[in-house]
């Protein structure tokens, strides 16, 4: 079987020329200056790439033939402890004598100090395979890292400065079992009544006398969550004004909370008890489990009440690997779909040779490109600003040039970063639902059969939009950001409108202008968003004394009501978004690699006409809806 990395020449694009892995490299090894370090960037990336071809064989040979299986045997509960199937766990104790939970690690933690990049890049490959496998396998390294950065946050982590490397950390012992591969972790904040709206979390953080803290509550749908180590949100403060969903918030703490013991004979014993285990519509070899904490001695994490902070750190991480997640499975039903077409007759000639096959092909393939340089950029910046962040925090350069070069790149990947995660999250997700139709609607009759392995992705894929924040969260975070970012900076927003309208004209290249003009779209969909906002805020002031309005404009914000036009069109604009900064991304690799302008000119060829319509569609459609609503009368539809 081809291996999964080598046969895929756009990722590879990646590995050796489309990441600018200095930085990333150069922060990662502290500057090039630890003993036992790689020398330069081109000596670690010719390590990572090693990695990657040797994954890109193990998942081709010993996880891919192996995922029917997996699938049709499932998970189950049985004498309170989850069971998976054996095909599965060999799988974890072939992962594990290759060192791959530590990946990401310190070397004086056991790991391999790799960059998270080549981590997400490794999840594609691997979720191209089966993402019940790549979700799980997240699991472990993904939070030891989690516990590292968490403790390093909170200041229960020491360095040597001379040696560079970690002298101690809180949770060394924790993270010990989870590179030996004796355990694994998960994220547990949905309860029954609270999945997006996090402010309606009631599981309670109690701390006793002796400073000792438990968590209780229910958690449902917990990823892995049959592994000990498990990172809880819970409620330590009250909530001060139950109308206010930032108030129900700002109550959360967040604990990490051992779920079982072993005893002499090396048998679990339950601390906090699995009570289902849940039948799924898809990621059979993945257990999603409720566990239920009562009283459970938990470690708080940092201080209490930056539950939520903590969260959206781990968040991050995890929308970005749900990206990558997304595409690796795009990846497989586009070419799944492209292997049928190719030898399936029809009429005369092969599917794929007929024109609405071919046109879905060639959609499909071009997608997958625009949204891999949607998540290496993602990746990338993120990467960045955390490392970054936590180098000028804990050992900042003894150079001011350096100090204040590290502070720019900072404020450039932070940006970056929160602009392009939500974008990734809510494409990658939306398309892999789609491809795994698609891949079902070119495989005919076959694709409706369980033996064809087309069914499967799209009952994987299916999930994808709703955990770890759904498509319509996404959305709201993109849209809040994008015309709060406006609201702070007016006038930053004019100078962007009057750019792209001259570059649309005046750039030199052509493919710099068809951008330009996709910019002016979406700045043009931003500046009616913003303005439709600022009109419904004005009417909602009138009646009140003049006095009182630059204090109503600025402040007292009601999103239910001022942005309910713009929430309204909030996932058409994500979309728009999402185009915008691809061909942005495209652009910039076509003016460095000339050979990357095909994949650009494919992707605008696509988005320019949907760009258009989105813009119809955002600025002539919603009165009707939005009379109705505000009116708060009767069913909406
Ligand atoms: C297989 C699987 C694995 C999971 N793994 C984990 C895990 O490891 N850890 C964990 O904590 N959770 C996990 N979850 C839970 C998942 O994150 C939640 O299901 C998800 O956040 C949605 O919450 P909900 O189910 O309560 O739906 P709701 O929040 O009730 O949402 C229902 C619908 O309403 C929409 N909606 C809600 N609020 C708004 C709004 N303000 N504006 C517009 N639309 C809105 C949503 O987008 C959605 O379409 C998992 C779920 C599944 C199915």
């Amino acid at each position: 079987m081809a291996n999964y990395y080598l046969d895929n020449e756009d990722l590879q694009y990646y590995m050796k020329q489309g990441i600018d892995w200095e930085p990333i490299v150069e922060i990662t090894e502290y500057g090039y200056r630890a003993a036992d370090g790689h020398a330069n960037a081109a000596e670690a990336t010719q390590f990572y790439e090693e990695v990657a071809e040797m994954l890109g064989q193990f998942v081709a040979e010993e996880i891919a033939p192996h995922v029917a299986e997996i699938d049709a045997e499932g998970v189950r509960l049985q004498d309170g402890e989850a069971q998976v199937p054996a095909k599965l766990r060999q799988i974890f104790e072939q992962i594990k004598d290759l060192d791959l939970h530590a990946m990401c690690l310190p070397r004086e933690l056991g790991g391999m100090n790799a960059p998270m990049l080549l981590y997400y890049v490794n999840s594609e490959v691997m979720a191209r395979a089966d993402v019940s496998t790549m979700a799980h396998f997240g699991f472990h390294g993904g939070i030891a890292m989690a516990m590292l950065m968490f403790s390093i946050l909170e200041g229960s982590t020491e360095f040597d400065n001379e040696k560079l490397e970690i002298t101690k950390t809180r949770f060394a012992d924790y993270i010990e079992e989870i590179v030996a591969g004796q355990a694994w972790g998960c994220m547990d904040i949905t309860e029954p009544g609270a999945g997006s709206d996090m402010g309606a979390l009631r599981a309670r953080g109690e701390v006793d006398d002796d400073g000792q803290w438990t968590v209780s509550g229910e958690k449902i749908f917990i990823t892995s969550g049959h592994g000990k180590y498990h990172f809880v949100i819970a409620r330590t403060e009250k909530v001060e004004n139950p109308d206010d969903p930032m108030s129900g918030l700002r109550g959360l703490s967040m604990f990490l909370a051992p779920t079982y013991t072993e005893d002499a004979d090396g048998n679990r014993v339950r601390i906090a008890p699995m009570e289902r285990v849940e039948e799924k519509l898809g990621h059979h070899g993945s257990v999603t489990a409720t566990v239920n904490f009562d009283r459970t001695p938990a470690h708080l994490i940092g201080r209490r009440g930056e539950g939520f902070k903590h969260m959206l750190t781990l968040m991050n991480n995890a929308r970005i690997g749900v990206g990558f997640e997304s595409l690796g499975l795009c990846e497989a039903a586009y070419r799944k779909a492209r292997d049928y077409a190719a030898q399936r007759p029809s009429m005369g000639k092969t599917i794929d040779q007929h024109e609405m096959i071919a046109d879905t092909l060639d959609e499909m393939v071009t997608d997958i490109q625009g949204i891999r340089a949607l998540a290496m950029h993602a990746a990338y910046h993120e990467e960045l600003s955390t490392k970054i962040g936590l180098v000028l925090k804990f050992m900042p350069p003894a150079y001011e040039a350096r100090r204040a070069e590290l502070e720019e790149q900072l404020k450039v990947s932070r940006a970056a970063g929160r602009r392009v995660t939500p974008l990734l999250k809510y494409l990658a997700s939306e398309k892999a639902v789609e491809m795994g139709r698609r891949c079902i609607q070119i495989h005919g009759g076959n694709g409706y059969i369980v033996e064809y392995g087309a069914e499967k992705l799209l009952r994987d894929a299916l999930v994808m939009p709703i955990y770890e924040g759904t498509s319509q969260i996404q959305s709201l975070m993109a849209m809040k950001d994008t015309l709060v970012g406006i609201m702070k900076n007016p006038q930053g927003f004019v100078k962007r409108l009057a750019q792209c309208r001259v570059r649309a004209y005046s750039a030199r290249e052509p493919l710099a202008r068809r951008v330009a003009r996709i910019q002016q779209v979406s700045t043009g969909v931003q500046q009616y968003l913003i303005t439709r906002t600022a009109s419904d805020k004005f009417r909602s002031l009138s009646g009140k004394p003049l006095t009182e309005w630059p204090n109503s404009f600025l402040k007292n914000w009601d999103p239910k009501r001022d942005f309910s036009c713009a929430m309204l069109h909030a996932e058409r604009l994500t979309r728009l978004l999402a185009d915008e900064v691809i061909c942005e991304i495209l652009l910039d690799q076509a003016v460095k690699h000339p050979e990357r302008a095909d994949v650009l000119e494919r992707y605008l060829e696509r988005a320019e006409p949907r760009c258009a319509h989105l813009q119809n569609v955002i600025t002539t459609t919603g009165n009707r809806l939005l009379a109705k609503l505000n009116s708060g009368g009767g069913d909406v539809v």
